[in-house]
């Protein structure tokens, strides 16, 4: 019940945050490039151990804090430099996780890696790669934060639940991901039926509506970010709540990216489909049943995400 997370900025702390006051760890250790930041704030967490239902051991320091850790998170990374590029940033970013993984190995057997640093997917590839570990035990947050704003947004939308609201966002986290329209359902009833039975069906323009609700999703963080900076508490949640599904063992399905073998003659890709999660990380991918138009979508996703693996591919391996 041991979770480590390296990179103690806005996204790691809030993530320790989340597990702190859902009381689904024991311990915390906090890792930052930035020791005095990390120690800062594992101090400032730990003043709440006696307000929250279970009291959380929680340090900051190096990697040598990190002994022992069941889930390994990584936030690390840096924020990208007027005029550069996001391919340079991507560079950077994929050298500071593949590090990171590697250093934990150093003090933990076997640990689930939970990885977040963006672009999420090409960094799990990135986590993979450099630890040497089954595709099962590395995981990226990939679109659990992406599903959980759809489900929001429809939710709104239809004055329902956000809990009983199943539908899911494929592929990429970020510009090419796709919303599985086909499979959406509202407590086991498909959307389309759903929306039959509503008694303000005939004013809705639902397609308008849904086409506005995936675009506010996609685009969320563009949004957030033009307004505060950066997003933080919503992934915080997201992660928290995968956490829980690992140390708890679960079986939970949630929408994960893994490291698929092949997707269409593309072998070693990271991206996001619905995935039963348990103890020793993903347990298996769901079939996904997607119209036509939704694989093509997919696809399309899939195949950008492996362009940015191969174009940083050399670069990590003469790292
Ligand atoms: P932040 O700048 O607040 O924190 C990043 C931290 O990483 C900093 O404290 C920095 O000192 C640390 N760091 C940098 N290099 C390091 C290294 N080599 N070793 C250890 N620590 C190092 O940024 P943030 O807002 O916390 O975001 C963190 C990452 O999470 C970013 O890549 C961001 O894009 C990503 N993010 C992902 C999602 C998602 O859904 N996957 C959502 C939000 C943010």
């Amino acid at each position: 019940m041991k979770i480590s997370i390296i990179g103690s900025g806005m996204v790691g702390t809030s993530i320790a945050y989340a597990c702190m006051i859902k009381s689904i760890v024991r311990e915390i250790s906090l890792v930052d490039i930035n020791k005095d930041l990390a120690e800062g704030n594992a101090l400032d967490l730990s003043h709440g151990n006696p307000y929250i239902p279970s009291p959380v051991e929680i340090n900051g320091g190096d990697y040598e804090t990190t002994r022992g850790s069941d889930i390994v998170v990584i936030t690390a990374g840096r924020p990208q430099k007027p005029g550069e590029s996001r391919l340079e940033l991507t560079q950077d970013n994929a050298r500071i996780v593949a590090q990171a993984t590697k250093e934990t190995l150093r003090y933990c057997e076997n640990p689930v890696f939970l990885i977040v640093s963006n672009p999420v997917d090409v960094m799990t590839w990135a986590a993979w790669k450099a630890s040497g570990a089954p595709r099962s035990s590395v995981i990226g947050s990939g679109t659990t934060l992406d599903t959980a704003r759809l489900r929001q947004g429809i939710a709104e939308h239809c004055h329902i639940d956000p809990r009983s609201v199943h539908a899911y966002v494929l592929g990429e986290h970020g510009d090419t991901e796709i919303v599985s329209w086909s499979s959406a359902n509202v407590g086991g009833i498909s959307i389309s039926d759903f929306c039959s039975s509503c008694p303000k069906n005939s004013e809705c323009r639902r397609d308008d509506e849904f086409r506005q609700i995936f675009e506010d999703t996609r685009d969320a963080a563009y949004r957030i970010i033009e307004k505060k900076g950066a997003t933080y508490y919503g992934i915080g949640l997201a992660v928290s709540r995968v956490i829980q599904a690992i140390l708890r063992d679960e079986h939970t399905v949630l929408n994960i990216s893994t490291v698929h073998e092949d997707f269409g003659g593309l072998r070693d890709v990271a991206f996001s489909v619905p995935t039963v999660i348990g103890r020793k990380g993903a347990e298996r991918p769901l079939p996904l049943k997607l119209s036509d138009e939704e694989r093509k979508g997919l696809m399309r996703s899939v195949r950008t995400i492996h362009e940015t693996i191969e174009s940083i591919r050399g670069q990590l391996q003469e790292g």
